[in-house]
């Protein structure tokens, strides 16, 4: 049966990363998470006090920052960083860094290597515009902000990291305006891909209904 690329944009906290794991195990396909990338090159900068404003300083450190997966953990440099990229002070600091040209490049050079196997389902913010523009189903995800910011407050508290509602949501809105307004590959949805509004769906309901979109791609081909 012939593999497809699914690629999964949109707003911060609509639900990209668990819907995208599932529709990914659900194929049988590899599930890559392109924002735990962008969080890892963070994490990386703060941990190491690079100040991410000098271009210079970027460029010569992003030499030594090597990301990789295993399954779904992500590491930098060998050493599991699952829990660290998903800190208040990652979420604060990610846009910024996502907007930096050197970074992205760097990033999307390797997402593009690991979908050249096809079968994969990636969620981010410029997958269906830049990184496969050819992908075979192209799904954009949207959601109230109340229920991102409500739906991420309790994905925190899952991790043991309460955080004041109204804080998460004024994060989510800062992100979502740098993501979209940033120069180099902003967030928008690709002409071709197909819009779901979350806000009143549960997960497995936004599940089924990719499922359903690529198989019916899947088994066309
Ligand atoms: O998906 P997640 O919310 O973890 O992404 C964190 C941040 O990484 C986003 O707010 C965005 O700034 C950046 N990102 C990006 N391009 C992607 C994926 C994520 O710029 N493909």
């Amino acid at each position: 049966m012939n593999k497809i690329v699914i690629a999964i944009d949109g707003y911060s906290g609509t639900g990209k990363s668990s819907t995208a794991k599932q529709v990914a195990s659900r194929l049988g396909y590899t599930y890559i998470d392109s924002g735990a990338m962008y969080r890892a090159v963070t994490y990386f900068f703060l941990s190491n006090e690079i100040d991410f404003t000098k271009i210079t300083e970027v460029v010569k450190s992003l030499e030594d920052c090597h990301i990789g997966f295993n399954g779904t953990s992500i590491f930098l440099n060998g050493k599991n960083i699952d829990h660290e990229i998903r800190t208040m002070e990652v979420n604060q600091n990610v846009s910024p860094v996502s907007a930096i040209s050197e970074v992205r490049t760097k990033l999307v050079e390797q997402q593009r290597k690991m979908g050249e196997e096809k079968g994969v389902v990636m969620d981010g913010r410029d997958i269906g515009t830049v990184v496969f523009p050819n992908a075979e189903l192209k799904v954009f995800m949207t959601a109230e902000i109340d229920v991102r910011a409500e739906r991420r407050r309790k994905e925190l508290i899952k991790k043991g990291m309460d955080e004041d509602l109204e804080i998460i949501k004024e994060n989510l809105k800062a992100r979502d305006h740098i993501d979209s307004n940033r120069e180099d590959s902003p967030l928008k949805m690709a002409e071709d891909a197909k819009e779901i509004d979350t806000s009143q769906l549960t997960l497995n309901q936004q599940i089924d209904k990719i499922v359903e979109m690529a198989e019916e791609i899947i088994y066309a081909s």
